[in-house]
């Protein structure tokens, strides 16, 4: 068995030899081609925090997070493919799935025979996700699913969904494991995005599916509060470290840019201003790196906080990227406009982490709830 240290230089390796040098092709031709994800899932990658019987590669979470790293520094949407079919799905089916279900499923997920895909935005929900209207009804053959998701990463391509419905009297909110070959099932690809234009986002459609019975994941009526919640978590911490991956990226690129560059008959990151950028991105960085390897031990020791510490790093890392991406275009100047250079795509995808898994809005008042839970001074009452 490899070692974990092994396995993130393997996972190096395939990052800079299959993704880096066609992460600008992906995004141009709109799609990873499956061939490229089979070779993934070769080494192990669609599995890594999957235990060894589930086919997977046991890495802890602090050690998923570094992989995580170095998937997103070469192919943002490669590393989404890993957020929602390993952290979001496979974690959920860990999780709170039946011993059968794992069995069935985790194994198929882990050599990449099958693709999964989490569901739970539709068109007019987004935040407010407790009130998804995607509904279902019980019946004797399972449960009849009725709805339309939107903005679903992977569901283009991917066999696997995992639908968060409610019931159609009472609201309960509950989560299926939908197969792409159910009657009633398909798909219409998204286009004409800012970014994410590899992730094969696509509209699901249900119509009057039937999901059997023992395709209900976790219990009825649990799918709020256990399920999509703890989906999210493992959701956020993978963006956490995608924050990590966007910001390292776009810091080697205007580190090696501010070198070459010359204007006003010297190298720009002789201007002192210009090194201003660079030293501020680096210790923003350097913050966001310790943030989640201190997230990544608190997850690796069940440690009550990690949630709410995981939301913490989902928010910074994700503005932090942004600003780090946002002055890699700075220092670019004119050239960082132009798909020519990386930091245009990285400036893009920045964006999407402040959205995806929860915006910073709705995550800053369970944070802040938190803070007034847990920060005290003596003497400052009124
Ligand atoms: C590239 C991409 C990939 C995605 N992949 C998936 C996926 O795989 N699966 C999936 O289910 N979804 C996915 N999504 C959807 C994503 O999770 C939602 O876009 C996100 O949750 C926000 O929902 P919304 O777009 O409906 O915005 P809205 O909820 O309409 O929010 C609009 C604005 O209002 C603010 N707002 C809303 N409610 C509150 C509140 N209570 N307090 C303060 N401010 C508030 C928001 O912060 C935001 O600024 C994806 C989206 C994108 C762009």
């Amino acid at each position: 068995m490899r070692t974990a240290q092994e396995i993130l230089q393997a996972a190096q390796a395939f990052a800079e030899e299959e993704l880096r040098p066609q992460a600008g092709a992906f995004e141009a031709e709109e799609e990873i081609p499956r061939e490229v994800i089979r070779r993934l899932a070769q080494q192990g990658f669609l599995a890594a925090s999957f235990p060894v019987q589930y086919g997977g590669l046991a890495l802890d979470p602090v050690e998923y997070g570094l992989f995580t790293e170095e998937i997103g520094k070469a192919c943002n949407s490669m590393r989404e493919l890993i957020t929602v079919h390993t952290s979001l799905v496979g974690e959920s089916l860990l999780r709170w799935g039946t011993p059968a279900q794992k069995e069935h499923w985790l194994p198929k997920m882990a050599r990449g025979e099958l693709l999964a895909a989490f569901a739970l935005t539709e068109p007019d929900v987004g935040s407010d996700a407790r009130g998804v209207r995607t509904t279902y009804v019980k019946t004797e053959e399972g449960f009849l699913l009725q709805g339309r998701k939107k903005w679903i990463s992977f569901a283009d391509i991917a066999d696997l969904f995992l639908v968060i419905a409610s019931d159609a009297q009472t609201g309960e909110v509950t989560a299926f494991l939908v197969e792409r070959s159910q009657t009633g099932v398909s798909t219409t690809k998204m286009s004409g995005l800012l970014a994410s234009k590899a992730s094969h986002l696509a509209e699901i459609d249900l119509h009057d599916v039937v999901v059997p019975h023992e395709n209900v994941l976790g219990r009825i009526g649990g799918g709020f509060s256990y399920i999509v919640n703890s989906a999210l978590d493992h959701g956020r911490y993978s963006i956490a470290w995608a924050g990590v991956a966007i910001a390292q990226e776009s810091l080697n690129a205007m580190a090696t840019y501010a070198r070459t560059r010359r204007q006003g008959g010297k190298l720009i990151c002789e201007y002192d201003a210009v090194q201003a950028l660079l030293a501020d991105a680096h210790v923003q960085l350097q913050a966001a790196r310790a943030l989640c390897l201190s997230v990544g031990r608190l997850r690796k020791d069940k440690h009550h906080e990690a949630m709410i510490q995981t939301s913490i790093a989902k928010v910074f890392t994700s503005k932090m990227a942004m600003k780090v991406a946002t002055d890699a275009v700075q220092v670019f100047g004119g050239n960082g406009f132009s798909n020519q250079y990386p930091v245009e795509r990285l400036f893009r995808e920045a964006k999407v982490l402040e959205i995806i898994e929860g915006t910073s809005q709705v995550l800053q008042p369970v944070i802040a709830q938190q803070v007034l839970r847990t920060c005290h001074h003596r003497g400052a009452e009124a």
